[in-house]
């Protein structure tokens, strides 16, 4: 088991830039998986939102503690997001960033509980249990893989992407894919792709 190494600001800011980076290059691949079960505009949506985040990020002072960083992220994508996915990718970072408060290092288990937080928060404002193919089914994996090795992130993205993954047969229960009823039976979950993405950066960022 990895323990892990203490997170800073500039892992923080690493993450986020690095999950920008991804949602750009994968954002078409984003939109083609929500043009299946949803509006097609999943990829359109976390592109805008985290360039913004960049943008902000690289308007602030160097020293913003990183749960300070998170609550930034957090709020600009409630701000610059419409649909549903910026509110709840608002409430996971601001849940997140607020759990850790103002400390300017965090140990691996301070994180894990952070993102637990996050996850909390979305499903406080989704109502999404797992298996309601959303992105609960990739997020709750990764957080379950950190309790049972706090830091070791890679092994979180690999459960996101493994929940993700494990989207396509479901039916969904939540959000607009619901609507479709059986017919999003087939089709991965835009939102929890992109929460594998969230994770495989964190892994980048941290590891
Ligand atoms: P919209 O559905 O408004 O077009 P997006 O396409 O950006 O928003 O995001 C869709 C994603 O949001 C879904 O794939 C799903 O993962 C997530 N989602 C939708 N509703 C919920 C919910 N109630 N709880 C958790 N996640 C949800
Ligand atoms: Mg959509």
């Amino acid at each position: 088991m990895l323990t892990g190494v203490a997170v800073q600001s500039d892992t923080v800011v690493t993450w986020m830039r690095e999950v920008a980076a991804d949602v750009h290059t994968h954002a078409d691949h984003l939109t083609q998986l929500d043009a299946a079960i949803g509006d097609g505009d999943h990829g359109i949506n976390m592109n805008r939102g985290f360039e913004a985040v960049t943008k902000a990020l690289a308007a602030q002072d160097a020293s913003l503690p990183p749960g300070r960083i998170l609550v930034l992220a957090g709020k600009t994508l409630v701000s610059t997001v419409g649909g549903a996915s910026g509110p709840l990718w608002g409430s996971f970072f601001r849940g997140a960033g607020r759990a850790l408060g103002d400390a300017q290092e965090v140990q691996p288990d301070e994180l894990r509980d952070a993102l637990a937080a996050g996850v909390a928060a979305v499903r406080d404002l989704g109502a999404a249990a797992p298996g309601d193919k959303t992105m609960v089914d990739a997020l709750a994996p990764a957080l379950d893989a950190l309790a049972a090795a706090p830091g070791d992130y890679g092994r979180a993205a690999e459960a996101a992407e493994e929940g993700a993954r494990a989207t396509v047969p479901l039916q969904a229960r939540k959000g607009r894919a619901s609507y479709l009823g059986e017919r999003s039976i087939g089709h991965e979950d835009p939102g929890a792709a992109s929460a594998a993405l969230v994770m495989r950066a964190l892994a980048r960022a941290a590891g």
